[in-house]
């Protein structure tokens, strides 16, 4: 079955008793049994809930996978894969990714024994350089946030091949209908669902799917040992959401390609980064691992912070506001708001500096987004 069908069909099948066409809110923590451990296969809502199982089952098909965990946010999913690594294991981790990434690796799992390396993964002899054989998991963001940086997904399967080290994509920038990292060999994908495949800043989730029934096995007994689950209504708003991802992530694409184009000839913008535009330096890998782009852009002001504040200051349809993925158009500036957690040498070492601004570019009309960044920039 192709991407849409798999959204609106994967898990999905009309409920057995009622013919229900929509999967139910299966709001209970428990389910009765026949007899001791005699059961239906559901014992306890953290262990197992219906609902929660149909979006785990949909996101795996969409992502090529066979098997889903889901979790009560991106970040609960990346500390239950923590859980897979053990004191005095190394990690590879790409330089430039999420700031609750960042965060949760150097301030919480640092200090039970595991050595993280941040590198450029965007050239893939600086993973080489520091793998060895203890290291356990490379951790790829890509394309990342905010700089939209890619990484060569081949090279680093390639690269992991004969080590003892896992390989976790965060996809979450892509979305599942632009890049499919397992297909690459990739071992894990991970996604704040809360994103693209949410898609209506309505649900906070996240959600890990492989392929390697062993693996899931791992994963899975973390999910219930660690319980950092999703509930039914989660489940349910966000399986609601997937249903629409591949025609969401067609219009975030265009109108994103529109506002890049646009504001690449603008006089107050000093660069633009786009993965889809020619002058981004990775433009050709971006064409071999994926099919499009999702509606992130980022752009450098011709500027200074005060610029950047009364361009913020001066839209109406694009909301000032952390997050991204949804249908309305969000933006915001990296460098106060979403990697005010990164420190600030590190963010000057990356490129976030005061003039750097993030847009999640949604699904309204192009004609109106257009029209509000111009009014934004003559603040500038
Ligand atoms: C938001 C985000 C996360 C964290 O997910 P939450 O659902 O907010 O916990 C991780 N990675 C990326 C790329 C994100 O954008």
């Amino acid at each position: 079955m192709k991407f849409n069908t798999r959204a609106i069909h994967a898990g999905q099948a009309p409920e057995e008793k009622t013919g229900a066409v929509i999967v139910p809110v299966f709001q209970t923590s428990t389910y009765a049994q026949q007899s001791p451990g005699v059961h239906t296969g559901f014992e306890y809502s953290r262990t197992h809930n219906p609902t929660r199982d149909a979006l785990e089952e949909c996101i795996a098909a969409l992502e090529g996978g066979n098997y889903g965990i889901a979790f009560a946010s991106g970040l609960a999913a990346e500390d239950t894969i923590m859980h897979l690594l053990e004191a005095g294991d190394e990690i590879v981790c790409t330089d430039d990714v999420y700031g609750g990434t960042y965060r949760q690796f150097e301030k919480v799992h640092r200090k039970t024994g595991l050595v993280f390396h941040w590198v450029d993964s965007t050239n893939p002899e600086n993973v080489a350089r520091v793998l060895n054989d203890r290291t356990r998991l490379i951790w790829i963001e890509t394309p990342t946030n905010p700089l939209l940086k890619l990484t060569d997904l081949a090279a680093i399967v390639e690269m992991a091949r004969g080590t003892k080290a896992l390989v976790a994509v965060d996809n979450t920038f892509a979305s599942p209908f632009f890049q499919s990292p397992l297909e690459f060999g990739v071992d894990m994908v991970v996604h704040s669902t809360t994103k693209y495949v949410g898609g209506h800043s309505d649900v906070v989730g996240g959600i890990v799917v492989v392929k390697d029934e062993a693996l899931r096995d791992r994963l899975k007994f973390l999910q219930n040992a660690v319980g950092a689950v999703p509930g039914p209504w989660d489940s349910w708003l966000t399986l609601r959401g997937a249903k629409t991802l591949g025609i969401r992530m067609e219009r975030h694409f265009q109108n994103a390609m529109a506002v890049a184009r646009h504001l690449e000839g603008h006089p107050k913008v000093a660069s633009v980064v786009y993965p889809w535009l020619e002058s981004h330096p990775q433009h050709e890998l971006a064409k071999r691992q994926m099919r499009g782009m999702s509606g992130m852009i980022t752009v450098y002001l011709d500027s200074d912070l005060n610029g950047s504040r009364r361009f913020l200051e001066n839209l109406k349809v694009f909301t000032l506001a952390e997050s991204l993925g949804g249908v309305e158009s969000l933006i915001e500036h990296p460098a106060i708001m979403t990697h005010a957690s990164v420190p600030p040498e590190v963010r000057q070492a990356l490129g976030i500096h005061d003039t750097l601004i993030r847009l999640s570019v949604g699904i309204e009309d192009i004609e109106d987004l257009l029209e509000d960044l111009d009014r934004g920039l003559q603040h500038v």
